[in-house]
């Protein structure tokens, strides 16, 4: 109500990010304002872009805008392993250490029955029917080392045993309760080298 309502639309938009809140907002928003309008225009429809361009691959469900994504178009990376996260950023953080060489499943999320998120609410689906298709030996799970991570990991050894996989857990050594994308690339690497087989 203080701000012309351009300007008061924009915060408004900002606070609807994570981790914003209406002070940085306001400060985002007249950053904005103070900017080369072609800037603007290029930020604008990078914003439009990512929801216009991308999608999921139809192979391991991460974010892409071929299908399948570059990833699974590589014959040449391990057809046997397949490494299970929660979402595109953890594949990065692990593709970053250039050890890895299987494939990847983008869970796009973890179960969380505080959050109302259950099975059926993230890529599980698509996992085992890639399950029954591929000539997969191991599936690593890689989901994030909190509640929902293990809770996720949990479940899905219980779901895949059926199928004879060898399924395996990345070792402790992540931050408890933290994020993988925010591992750093040796404590990323110890973790998927020294991973277990779950029972
Ligand atoms: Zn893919």
């Amino acid at each position: 109500m203080f701000y012309p309502e351009p300007i008061a639309k924009l915060i408004d938009a900002f606070t609807r990010l994570p981790g914003i809140g209406p002070k940085t907002a306001a400060r985002l928003a007249f950053h904005v304002l103070r900017m080369k309008e072609d800037d603007v225009i290029d930020f604008a429809k990078a914003l439009v872009s990512v929801k216009r361009n991308l999608f999921y691959c139809s192979v391991c469900c991460n974010i892409t805008d071929t299908d399948p994504c570059k990833i699974c178009q590589d014959k040449s990376r391990d057809q046997s392993v397949i490494c299970v996260v929660q979402d595109s950023k953890d594949l990065v953080a692990i593709e970053r250490m250039k050890d890895y060489q299987g494939q990847y499943h983008v869970l796009q999320g973890a179960i969380s029955p505080m959050e109302g998120i259950g099975p059926e609410e993230i890529k599980i689906a698509e996992l085992l029917r890639r399950l029954s298709d591929e000539q997969v030996q191991e599936l690593i799970l890689a989901t994030n080392p909190n509640i929902e991570g293990e809770a996720t990991a949990m479940y899905l050894s219980r779901l895949v045993r059926p199928f004879g996989i060898k399924v395996t857990r990345i070792a402790h050594g992540l931050p408890v309760g933290g994020d993988l994308e925010y591992a750093d690339e040796v404590t990323l690497s110890k973790a998927i080298e020294g991973r277990r087989e779950l029972s």
